[in-house]
């Protein structure tokens, strides 16, 4: 989940390195801490309990020298986050500095094994015994940092992105990845390194994405090496990026997560250009022109996939059993990879992941693939792992998502579904044309219907304001909008801590109705479909209690109007694309209570942007 930053080049490394920790504090930000090899020669370590700016803070008067550096912001996975457990870690003979992204799984066995051998340990972290046997393996064994690191990693289980520095060598930087993301760049005598490209788009377009148990060798004025644990050569690739920094800063909203919601128009156009072609009457997806033999006429489909991306899930079910008459399930990822699932090679598993890290997905993905079956992942960040370990998929294109809690990514996997959803039901011929030409021309108009939604920005501020004392919220929705009612309740928890849940709006009535009372306020996506008339009826129940309602209905809807205390109006369409416009105003309601709550919105507590720890 943390964020790595490094760099070793000519440049002060530490403003490099500062700004990185920025770009990537959404990863992880309950500690942050630099390593400096500064110029008089020494390794310098400078951490902190709290956000960057904390650490910026506490190093303001202290040595910042040098060209070489590696730098972390932590989501704490082992060890309380204080500043003892911050990263980075010293070895024992204060030579090298570790930074860790991940989890280690047989920590607790080596660490006792180190203590036996009377080395000692500052932190309870998982991390520290990774830079510990490295320097143990060197003195014992006399050997150079490099293939200290290749023997360490043999023995070490679990996941990480690591990078090190040596007091004694201060051109160099060692660096690894296994299941968690790492990123060279490479510029001109200098060379960066990030969790992500973020950090680095600011200096170099050209990175290199390093894959499982790559580690990179990065030596001032020579070429970047990759090789493997037993030291052969890996040939990689330099791919050249293409993220401006526009896409990655706030823009002049006070907040990414608005910025986000507000961007959603025009990242569904990206997520549509060239896929979907109004006039030709067409959709194109690349991944089913070259995959057809396995996407057309599968057993089943099941879709995996943890947060927000399961809900676009639920979503996704709907969409591809209503088109293509193909039975969907859709699985928690970390339940399915410890469930024995029966999968064989008829079936295809649709993977969705915004960061195309999620550790349980990744898991799940290579457990189907053993069983045989066929991956399409769905993603957002390109290069991530997600796409290079699964058969086919496609990119959501919705830019790099910063708010912790996700919004546009949310959208993008649910536009991509509904292409994927009707490209193959055309091709299996189980949607009329009529439909699908409706629904494409329908689809096409959502992001003109987006922005007028975005304008009752302000009246959804207002309405947030009455709801900040709630402490439990319920939302209700039903068939394709019952994921958005589960969707509106986890933006709600995520950044406003308020308890939320959310349910189909008929199963109220088997047990949360009790919860129901004026303290309770009631979110109800009540549009003008098929179910209309029996989600009116729930609000008849809800306001029988005497609870509040804020409904979301269809323009000119009078009758819940009546009904409701609050009313949001969603332009009309297609009763499938409905969730693409309703779950725009659950989240600026969600978004706006935080704010008036004084809540962190892009970096709640307790959680991270990409999750890289099962
Ligand atoms: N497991 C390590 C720790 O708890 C690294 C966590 C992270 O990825 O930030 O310190």
């Amino acid at each position: 989940m943390c964020g790595i930053v490094g760099y070793l080049g000519k440049r002060a490394a530490y403003p490099v390195l500062v700004k990185g920790l920025k770009r990537l504090e959404y990863r992880g930000y309950d500690s942050a801490g630099v390593a400096l090899l500064t110029e008089s020669g020494d390794l310098k370590v400078y951490k902190t309990k709290g956000k960057v700016a904390d650490l910026e803070n506490y190093v303001s008067d202290k040595d910042v020298s040098g060209c070489v550096g590696i730098a972390h912001t932590r989501w704490a996975t082992h060890g309380e986050p204080n500043s003892t457990n911050a990263h980075p870690h010293i070895s024992y003979s204060g030579n090298l500095a570790i930074i860790h992204n991940g989890i280690i799984e047989n920590y607790a066995v080596l660490k006792k094994q180190l203590q036996e051998k009377g080395i000692e340990f500052k932190s309870n972290t998982d991390t520290e015994v990774i830079v510990h046997l490295i320097e143990y393996i060197r003195t014992k064994k006399n050997l150079d940092l490099l293939s200290s690191v290749q023997l360490a990693l043999r023995t070490v289980i679990g996941a990480y992105a690591i990078a090190i520095l040596d007091k004694n060598d201060p051109d160099q930087i060692i660096a690894a990845r296994k299941s968690s993301p790492l990123v060279v760049g490479i510029g001109e005598d200098e060379f960066f390194l990030g969790s992500d490209a973020s950090p680095i788009i600011e200096y170099t377009d050209k990175m290199v994405y390093l894959d499982d148990k790559d580690i990179a060798v990065i030596r001032r004025n020579e070429e970047l090496e990759v090789v493997d644990f037993k030291n052969t050569k890996i040939d990689h690739d330099v791919q050249k990026v293409d993220l401006n920094l526009a896409q990655i800063e706030k823009g002049g909203f006070p907040h990414f997560m608005l910025k986000e919601i507000f961007e959603q128009p025009d990242c569904l156009l990206d997520c549509m250009r060239g896929r979907i072609n109004v006039e030709g009457n067409n959709i194109t997806l690349s991944a089913i022109i070259d995959n057809r033999k396995h996407l057309i006429n599968p057993r089943r489909i099941i879709i995996v996939a943890c947060g927000t991306s399961w809900h676009a899930g639920l979503i996704g079910k709907q969409l591809i059993e209503d088109f293509c008459q193909i039975p969907v399930e859709v699985e928690y990822a970390s339940e399915f990879r410890y469930s024995n699932p029966v999968i064989n090679n008829q079936d295809v598993i649709i993977a969705i992941s915004q960061s195309g890290e999620t550790a349980d997905t990744l898991a799940a993905i290579e457990l189907a693939k053993k069983k045989g079956a066929f991956i399409y992942g769905i993603c957002n960040a390109i290069g991530s792992s997600i796409p290079r370990a699964t058969h086919t998929g496609s990119y959501i294109h919705v830019g790099p998502e910063i708010g912790v809690a996700s919004t546009k990514a949310f959208t993008g996997q649910v536009t991509v579904l509904t292409m994927l959803a009707l490209a193959l039901g055309k091709e299996r011929g189980t949607i009329s044309n009529d439909r699908y030409t409706k629904i494409i021309s329908e689809l096409s108009l959502i992001p003109e219907k987006m922005k007028e939604l975005l304008k009752q920005g302000e009246e959804i501020k207002d309405i947030s304001r009455i709801f900040t004392y709630a402490h439990n919220f319920l939302y209700l929705g039903r068939g394709y909008n019952y994921p958005v009612a589960l969707e509106g309740a986890l933006k709600l928890k995520e950044i406003s801590y308020i308890h939320a849940e959310g349910y189909p709006a008929a199963e109220m009535k088997h047990g949360p109705i009790a919860l129901i009372d004026e303290e309770m306020p009631v979110v109800v996506v009540a549009t003008k479909n098929v179910l209309y008339e029996k989600v009116i009826s729930n609000i008849q129940e809800i306001k029988a209690r005497q609870a509040r309602v804020i409904a979301i209905v269809s323009e000119g809807d009078d009758t819940v109007r009546k009904l409701a205390d609050s009313v949001i109006e969603l332009p009309q369409t297609e009763e499938c694309l409905e969730p693409l416009l309703a779950s725009i105003p659950l989240q600026m309601l969600a978004y706006y209570i935080a704010v008036a709550k004084g809540k962190d919105v892009d970096q709640p507590r307790n959680l991270a942007k990409s999750v890289t720890v099962e």
